[in-house]
């Protein structure tokens, strides 16, 4: 008897406690390409945590059938399959391509979504890789050049082939948390393949931390903490293919069309604009170790984590803090840029 009163009350009791915890809704989905991780914490004003990531699920869906470049019917489709024409798009992905074309001014060109014929001819699109001609990258590179797209209003004219795999997920990230904010949720974390995107901090209050992956062998190399923000990767080892002892990875530099030969193996961009983050995580792997150093001192509104090709390890100034290397890695030197 006295076992069985001691057994309700510590039911009781877990009940009280898991009431007093916060709601947690999660959920795995395959979009964009890529698994995603959702998790959502506590309670909006009027929504559950579980309705909340119902709601961002689907705009992951939403913005999927609108942004895809493989999709039929999408904006970005349709801007493909009618170059040089005016075709009206979302106002959401008119003013994405508005962001994105200024990014890639910002960036010098090392973004640049019109680097798709290139990205085509690679076969990253399809997974029929192969290696163009110098004839067909020399034709390809001359053709790079994000001046050939205009947003007027919801309008979007094209002379060439765009593709926003640069940003969209970045982009995604951005719209959730913003959402999840509006709707009162205190606290998720959103991992977008190498997007991960935060909503304030851990329902305990302590910063998320997201992993870096080491390229070699997969697992985390460091760990960041974080608050609300962004931590956007590029990395050669995320997509790529082999031949005659060469790698080739997705990243295109639009001066060569050819894989972005930078030094670099990744670049992590935190920061709190997701799409801003995505696109300076591509660019940057474009730029290089010592352009990019430049770019980050002239803006400072975003952190960078850079591994380069021999295992090095960069970071910027304003990560000193919250930047940590995990155990198999203690002994990795860690330079700062100032
Ligand atoms: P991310 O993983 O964000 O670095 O984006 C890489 C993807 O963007 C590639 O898979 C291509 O679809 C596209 N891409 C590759 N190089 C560039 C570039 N220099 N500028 C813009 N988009 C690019
Ligand atoms: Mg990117």
């Amino acid at each position: 008897m006295r076992r069985a009163a001691s057994l309700i009350l510590a039911l009781a009791l877990s009940g009280l406690l898991t009431g007093c915890a916060p709601k947690e809704a999660e959920s795995q989905i395959f979009a964009m390409d890529t698994f995603m991780n959702l998790t959502v914490y506590g309670k909006g004003h009027e929504v559950t945590a579980e309705e909340a990531l119902d709601t961002v699920e689907n705009w992951i869906y939403e913005l999927e059938n609108e942004l895809s470049v493989t999709r039929t019917g999408s904006d970005v489709h349709n801007i493909n399959a009618n170059c040089g024409q005016n075709v009206p798009v979302s106002q959401s992905t008119a003013s994405l391509l508005e962001r994105t074309l200024a990014l890639c001014e910002e960036t010098g060109g090392a973004l640049d979504i019109t680097a798709y014929p290139a990205v085509l001819a690679w076969g990253f699109t399809t997974g029929e890789y192969q290696v163009p001609t110098q004839e067909e990258l020399d034709f390809l590179a001359r053709n790079i050049d994000y001046s050939k797209v205009t947003v007027t209003g919801d309008t979007v004219t094209s002379d060439t082939l765009i593709d926003l795999g640069a940003v969209a997920k970045g982009y995604t990230g951005e719209v959730l948390a913003n959402g999840l904010r509006e709707m009162g949720i205190p606290s998720a974390c959103l991992s977008l393949g190498g997007n991960v995107q935060t909503v304030g901090s851990k329902p305990d209050g302590t910063p998320w931390r997201v992993g870096i992956q080491d390229p070699e062998s997969g697992g985390a190399l460091a760990v960041v903490e974080v608050t609300d923000q962004a931590v956007v990767t590029s990395g050669n080892y995320q997509r790529y293919f082999e031949q005659d002892g060469q790698t080739y990875w997705h990243i295109i530099d639009p001066e060569t069309a050819a894989p972005a030969q930078s030094g670099l193996a990744s670049v992590s961009v935190i920061g709190s604009e997701g799409t801003r983050c995505d696109a300076l995580s591509t660019a940057l792997f474009v730029m290089g170790l010592e352009e990019s150093a430049e770019f980050w001192r002239e803006h400072r509104d975003f952190e960078a984590v850079f591994l380069t090709g021999e295992g090095e390890v960069y970071i910027t100034a304003g990560l000193e803090d919250s930047f940590s290397l995990t155990q198999d890695f203690k002994t990795r030197e860690v330079t700062v840029l100032e």
